[in-house]
C-alpha cells in the first residue's frame, strides 16, 4: 500500500491568490493512498524542503506529490 504525502505550494500570491490551497490540500488529503497533505508559502525554499523531509521520515511516506511549479521554472 503506499504512503503517499501531497504538498501544495502557494508560490507567495502566485498561486494562492488564485487556488485555495487550503481547500486543495484537504481534498487530496482524503484520496486513496495519501496519508499526509498540506500546503506551504514556499516550498521550495530551505524550510520548504525541510518540511518535506520531516513528513517523509515522520509519516514512512513512498512517494511525494509536490504541486508547484514546473522544474523547468527557474
Ligand atoms: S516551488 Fe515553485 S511554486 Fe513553490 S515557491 Fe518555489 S518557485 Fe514558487
Amino acid at each position: 500500500m503506499q504512503r503517499i504525502g501531497v504538498f501544495v505550494c502557494w508560490c507567495g500570491s502566485n498561486i494562492a491568490a488564485t487556488v485555495d490551497v487550503q481547500a486543495v490540500s484537504d481534498a487530496l488529503a482524503k484520496e486513496p493512498g495519501v496519508v499526509y497533505a498540506t500546503n506551504y508559502q514556499y516550498m521550495c525554499s530551505e524550510s520548504g524542503q525541510n518540511l518535506i523531509k520531516d513528513a517523509v521520515k515522520e509519516y514512512g511516506l513512498t512517494g511525494v506529490v509536490i504541486c508547484s511549479c514546473s522544474p523547468r521554472m527557474h
